[in-house]
C-alpha cells in the first residue's frame, strides 16, 4: 500500500505550519519575529539529532568546548570580506554610554579564532578541532519561517586548525563524510554542490553545501563545509612553529550543520497526509501499545500489554496508552499524526493466539507476529523503516532534476517545484541575470562527481565552464 502525500506537494506551507503545532514541534506564534518556541517534540528530536552527530565528531577527533555569546566590534572586524558578509545582519547590545557596542555571534570564526592564536604555538598543537553545539544569531532581513529560516538558529559548527593545504584539504572530506553518515541515519537526502564563488562563506576559499530537497521545491540547505585557506589565520595572526624551526601560517577548515533545517527535512522528506513519519532513531516514542478492549475481556487485554510493553521497552522507547476515554480509532490517529514508527495492536484474538498486530509507519502495513518473534520482528522492521525512507527520498532527489537549454525551461521546470542542470559560464553578470528573469538561483556545480560542460553558457551563449544547479532555496 502506497502512502498518498498530495497534502504536502499542493500546499507545503499550510501542511507544514500545521503540522508543526498538532504534532507539538514547535510553536510559531511567540510574540518576537523569527524567534520560535520548541515543544516537547521538537526538543526531543534536536537533542537527538546533536547527539548523533556529536558522537560523529568525537568519533573522528574533535574536542567539544564552549565560547562565549558575543565579541567586540573591533575583533569583529578583522577579516574584510568576513564583516562584509556579516554585519548588516548581526545584532548588537549597546552597553551604555561610553562602553564599545558587543556583537552577538552569527558565527563563531571572529569569537574562536583570537583565543586559537594563544593555544597554538607549534606543528605540535595542530591539528586543532574544536567545536559547539550552541544558537546562533542572524537578523535575518527576508521573510521568517518556522524551522528554516530563524534568528536563532541552533546549529553546530565545527572548527579546525592544520600545519598545510592538504592536510586542511583532507579535513573538508573528513566532514562532508561526518554530514552524510548523519543525515543518511535520518533518511534525508541532498546534492552537495560547491558553491559559487559569488556566493561562498564571507571569507572562505570555497563552500560547499548539502541543499536537501523540499515538496514545494525551494531547497533547504542544511549544512555546509568551508576551506578557509589562511584568510582567517592572516587576519587573526595565527602562527606556528613548523618541524624545520621555521615559522608559518597555519590552514583553517570550518563547517556548519543547521539542527532545525535538518529537523525541517525529516518533517518535509518523509511526512505524508497522515502525518509525521519518523527515522526511529529520533523518534520520542518508537513504539506504541493500543489496546483493543472488547466486552468483558478488558483485564486480559490490558495485562497481556502490559507484558508486551515490557518485552520491547528495555530497548525502545515504548507508550502503552491505556486511556480508557479515548477509542482505539483516535489513538491510532494520534500516533500517526506523531510519525511513531511501530504500532502494536492487541485485542481479544492477539491474546488467545499469543500475538500482536504490527503495523508500521512508513507503509502502514500491518502483519500478525508471534510474541516470541516479537522483539526480533521489531528490530527489523525498525532497520527497514530507515533504509526504505532513505531510499525513496533519494528517488525522489533524482527525479526532481532536469536538464534545461532555454531560460524558458528553467523556469518551466522551477514552476514544476523542481530543480534544473544547466551550463553556465561562470560569470557573476549571467548569473544575476539568470535569477532576475528565472527566479531561482545558481547553488553550484556538484562536489562528488565531476560533471563537465560541453556546450554554451544557457544565458550568454559564450563557451560554458560549469555544469550548475538551478533552484529557489530558503
Ligand atoms: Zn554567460
Amino acid at each position: 500500500m502506497s502512502i498518498s502525500a498530495a497534502k504536502k506537494f499542493e500546499n507545503f506551507t499550510a501542511w507544514f505550519d500545521d503540522l508543526l503545532l498538532k504534532a507539538r514541534i514547535a510553536d510559531n506564534r511567540f510574540p518576537v519575529k523569527g524567534f520560535l518556541v520548541y515543544m516537547e517534540n521538537g526538543a526531543f528530536m534536536l537533542d537527538k539529532i546533536r547527539e548523533l552527530l556529536e558522537r560523529e565528531l568525537e568519533r573522528a577527533g574533535h574536542k567539544k568546548m564552549y565560547f562565549p555569546l558575543v565579541t567586540s566590534e573591533e575583533v569583529f572586524s578583522k577579516e574584510a570580506e568576513h564583516i562584509k558578509g556579516f554585519l548588516k545582519e548581526v545584532f548588537v547590545i549597546d552597553q551604555g554610554p561610553g562602553e564599545q557596542r558587543l556583537i552577538v555571534r552569527p558565527t563563531s570564526e571572529t569569537i574562536m579564532y583570537p583565543m586559537f592564536k594563544l593555544w597554538i604555538r607549534s606543528h605540535a598543537d595542530l591539528p586543532l578541532k574544536v567545536y559547539q553545539s550552541v544558537n546562533v544569531y542572524r537578523r535575518e532581513t527576508k521573510a521568517t519561517r518556522a524551522l528554516y529560516r530563524v534568528r536563532e538558529i541552533p546549529w553546530n559548527e565545527a572548527h579546525t586548525v592544520h600545519e598545510n593545504a592538504s592536510e586542511a584539504e583532507k579535513q573538508v572530506r573528513e566532514a562532508m563524510e561526518i554530514y552524510r553518515r548523519v543525515l543518511e541515519k535520518l533518511g534525508i537526502s541532498y546534492m552537495t554542490l560547491k558553491r559559487p564563488d559569488f556566493d561562498k562563506f564571507a571569507g572562505a576559499v570555497y563552500s560547499i553545501a548539502f541543499d536537501a530537497w523540499n515538496p514545494d521545491g525551494k531547497v533547504n540547505q542544511v549544512a555546509t563545509v568551508h576551506n578557509l585557506g589562511r584568510n582567517f589565520a592572516r587576519a587573526y595572526g595565527l602562527e606556528f612553529e613548523k618541524k624545520d624551526g621555521s615559522r608559518g601560517v597555519p590552514y583553517q577548515t570550518c563547517y556548519g550543520f543547521g539542527f532545525s533545517r535538518v529537523l525541517a527535512a525529516v518533517i518535509a522528506q518523509h511526512g505524508d497526509d497522515h502525518g509525521l513519519v519518523l527515522p526511529p532513531v529520533i523518534a520520542p516514542t518508537q513504539v506504541v501499545i493500543i489496546p483493543i478492549p472488547f466486552k468483558g475481556q478488558e483485564k486480559k487485554i490490558y495485562e497481556y500489554s502490559a507484558k508486551v510493553r515490557d518485552l520491547v521497552a528495555s530497548k525502545w522507547r515504548t507508550v502503552l496508552d491505556d486511556r480508557e476515554d479515548v477509542t482505539p480509532g483516535e489513538k491510532f490517529y494520534h500516533w500517526e499524526l506523531l510519525g511513531t514508527p511501530v504500532r502494536l495492536e492487541i485485542g481479544p484474538k492477539e491474546v488467545v493466539e499469543s500475538s500482536v498486530t504490527l503495523a508500521r509507519r512508513d507503509t502502514l502495513e500491518r502483519s500478525k507476529v508471534s510474541l516470541e518473534e516479537l522483539p526480533g520482528k521489531v528490530d527489523e522492521v525498525m532497520k527497514s523503516i530507515e533504509s526504505n525512507l532513505l531510499e525513496k527520498s533519494r528517488r525522489m532527489m533524482m527525479s526532481l532534476v532536469s536538464d534545461a537549454k532555454t531560460l524558458d525551461e528553467v523556469k518551466k521546470i522551477l514552476r514544476q517545484r523542481r530543480i534544473a542542470r544547466i551550463e553556465w559560464c561562470n560569470e557573476t553578470a549571467c548569473a544575476e541575470k539568470l535569477k532576475e528573469e528565472v527566479g531561482g538561483e545558481i547553488r553550484g556545480e556538484r562536489y562528488d562527481i565531476a560533471e563537465k560542460p560541453t556546450g554554451k553558457c544557457i544565458v550568454c551563449g559564450k563557451p560554458a565552464k560549469s555544469v550548475v544547479y538551478v533552484s529557489r532555496a530558503y
